[in-house]
């Protein structure tokens, strides 16, 4: 990390900041000095200023209309809303719906560690599991899988566009094999963060499959990730992957190239 990074953390690294942060974000309009001091509740007016004072520039700002928080600052707040740092939420297991890809077994989701996952209770398999910050289950908890097919679905699409997941940067993406078939892998540029997953993955979103699903009187995004039998049929075919997206036995055939663009075959 830069020296510029381990001052960002230090001006941050104090409870009565993190307060007068969370107050600036609580109100809808800028804060006058003292209705501020008043609002995080600092008796010491020369305290309050001092550290105030340490989180301006890069985290507050200062205007004709008083405090209000920069863009770093917001992002702050709502990663400390987001209860990343400061939560040990845990749900489940719940009984989900479906079967295993693997051996026909019963599946069920959990989350604990800050991991969304949903596994095989017979064979074990992880069918689908990542990091994901406890606001995202929160009042979700009677439909967690839901919850986790739409946040994975979400960082897939993000990686698809071109953002890190975690830090927004440009990502490059290629194949890659392994024991389950092609593999879609996005790289960041920025922060280095790599994301991977079977290839066929990438066809969720494409317009001839939401199409194709809609044809048939369904809606591809209604189905979970892992009830999505054809995401198993997916093979290497020189540079590129084919994908065989079934449905009622109907099927479309797409094309992964190297760079993870996806067209009909
Ligand atoms: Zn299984
Ligand atoms: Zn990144």
């Amino acid at each position: 990390m830069t020296a510029d990074a381990e001052d960002a953390f230090a001006a941050v690294a104090d409870e009565l900041r993190v307060r007068i942060l969370r107050e600036l974000w609580d109100a809808d309009d800028p804060l006058a000095f003292s209705d501020l001091r008043t609002r995080v509740d600092v008796r010491d007016s020369g305290r309050f200023n001092y550290h105030l004072g340490e989180l301006r520039g890069r985290f507050v700002e200062q205007t004709d209309d008083g405090y209000e928080l920069r863009f770093a600052g917001q992002k702050l707040v709502a990663a400390l809303h987001s209860g990343v740092y400061t939560e040990d939420a845990s749900v489940g297991p719940v009984p989900v719906d479906g079967t295993c890809f693997d051996c026909g077994g019963t599946l069920e989701a959990r989350y604990e560690d800050e991991l969304g996952r949903v596994e095989c209770t017979d064979c074990g398999m992880n069918l689908v599991g990542g990091g994901v910050p406890p606001a995202f289950v929160d009042g979700r908890e009677d439909d967690l899988a839901a919850a986790i097919d739409g946040y994975l679905r979400t960082q897939i699409r993000q990686c698809a566009d071109g953002f890190c997941p975690q830090c927004s940067g440009p990502t490059t993406g290629f194949l890659e094999e392994n024991d389950y078939g092609p593999q879609a892998v996005f790289e960041c540029e920025r922060c280095g963060a790599a994301f991977r997953g079977i290839a066929s993955m990438l066809a969720l979103d494409h317009p001839a499959v939401v199409a194709f699903y809609h044809d048939h009187g369904r809606s591809v995004r209604n189905a979970r990730i892992w009830e999505l039998r054809w995401f198993d049929d997916v093979e290497r075919d020189g540079d590129a992957a084919r994908v065989t997206v079934t449905v009622d036995g109907d099927e479309l055939e797409l094309v992964v190239d190297d760079s993870l663009a996806v067209s009909v075959a």
